[in-house]
C-alpha cells in the first residue's frame, strides 16, 4: 500500500509520494492540492 496522508485541512487523503517535496535541508512539505494547505516537516521513518 501507498502510504497516505490526510491533510488537517480538509481532510482528503492522499498518497503521500506523490505530494512531497524534499528540499535539500531534508525538510519535507506536503502541499494539499484540493485546498492549498501547506504542512512543513512532515516525520518520515526513513533512518
Ligand atoms: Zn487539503
Amino acid at each position: 500500500m501507498e502510504p497516505l496522508i490526510i491533510c488537517p485541512k480538509c481532510h482528503n487523503k492522499k498518497e503521500i509520494r506523490h505530494l512531497l517535496t524534499a528540499q535539500s535541508n531534508q525538510n519535507i512539505i506536503y502541499e494539499c492540492p484540493d485546498c492549498a494547505f501547506i504542512l512543513r516537516n512532515i516525520e518520515t521513518k526513513k533512518g
